[in-house]
């Protein structure tokens, strides 16, 4: 195999689900966020996990996501689109039974002349400026929106991933002076707003990053796992360089492995010279660059030939390499590019 391999752990995807669901009261209902290809992992496959698990709504970013969703997972579960109705979406939206989340007077508009009594939510602004109608617009169509009778009244936390941050109670009161009083399901929290206490769930919560394994959700099981397969192994001497720009220098005599795995698949150059790669539960310090294709490992410490080394696992997980490369675990998963052998299980 000389392209890396992604094992997806889909007992794992659905462990976590049960462990965010267990987290609020059994009336709250837990969705399940799969927009940009399920995180990375494969929309349709995480999707099936998840409903079988239980989940019986699912939201992605756009309409065109929301129809390879709808071929996965056939008629049953609803499939609600953060985006909202954009112009070109209508038959997308009618065809594949998708809810959209209005965002805006013109979405409104332009959903209820289209697609009259098609079902539709609303995503209200509470500060995050980001999609969502804000409090005086929202006031201008309120009434006439709920005699059309929206499945969802939906914001979004700005802050969700600390804990102690205003913001948050602050968005939450916003959220109860937009909605309170009004006859429809409320949803405001993602996984940092499930964590952060029953409060901030109303009637509906929105995980995504904590399904796949990831911070804010501490006790999340890994979910991916990548193994990159050593095409070569070579003996530097003392003096010798490897890879672009002679980035590493051997101070001693040296093994080198070569990987198949590169920026191209989404692995920051970021992580040069920083990473580590695993044989199993030991550490092997990345060398160099990161290039398009090919990562250089230190082996010398081993006493084998492994076939492979582990870029993510158990030892180094999506936030750790976040960390090493200045971003967020969120963005390692849905870096992960087309190349990658994907294997499922469970
Ligand atoms: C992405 C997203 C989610 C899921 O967020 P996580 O932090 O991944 O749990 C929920 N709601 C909205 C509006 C989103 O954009």
């Amino acid at each position: 195999m000389g392209t890396s391999t992604l094992h997806i752990d889909l007992s794992a995807l659905a462990r976590n689900w049960r462990a965010l669901d267990a987290k609020s009261a059994k009336t709250v209902e837990t969705a399940a966020v799969v927009k940009a290809d399920g995180y990375g992992i494969g929309a349709g496959k995480a999707a099936r996990a998840l409903a079988k698990a239980g989940a019986k709504t699912f939201f992605v970013a756009a309409a065109e996501e929301g129809v390879i969703l709808r071929e996965a997972l056939g008629p049953s579960p609803r499939i609600c689109v953060f985006g909202g109705h954009m112009s070109g979406d209508t038959d997308m939206i009618a065809d594949m039974q998708l809810t959209p989340m209005l965002n805006s007077l013109d979405q409104i508009t332009r959903h209820f002349e289209a697609l009259p009594g098609h079902p539709f939510g609303v995503q209200l602004d509470t500060g995050m400026n980001r999609l969502g109608m804000e409090a005086n617009e929202w006031d201008a169509v309120r009434d006439l929106v709920m005699t059309a009778e929206p499945m969802l009244i939906m914001s979004h936390l700005a802050c969700a991933d600390e804990p102690d941050h205003p913001m948050n109670a602050q968005q939450l009161a916003e959220f109860h002076k937009m909605t309170d009083g009004l006859n429809a399901p409320r949803a405001l929290s993602a996984t940092g707003g499930i964590l952060l206490g029953p409060e901030y769930h109303f009637d509906l919560t929105r995980p995504g990053i904590g399904l796949y394994g990831g911070l804010p959700f501490e006790d999340a099981e890994p979910v991916v796992r990548v193994e990159c397969p050593i095409i070569q192994i070579r003996d530097v001497a003392a003096g010798e360089t490897v890879g672009y720009g002679n980035a590493w220098t051997a101070d001693l005599p040296s093994r080198v492995a070569t990987v198949s795995a590169g920026y191209a698949d989404g692995i920051t150059r970021h992580i040069s010279g920083k990473a580590v790669l695993f044989d199993g539960d030991t550490p092997c310090p990345l060398l160099g660059r990161v290039s398009m294709d090919l990562i250089t490992v230190d082996v010398t410490h081993l006493d084998h030939t492994p076939r492979s080394l582990d870029l993510l696992c158990a030892h180094q997980t999506v936030d750790d390499l976040a960390d090493i490369g200045g971003t967020i675990g969120y963005e390692v998963l849905t870096s992960l590019g087309r190349r990658y052998n994907r294997r499922y299980r469970g």
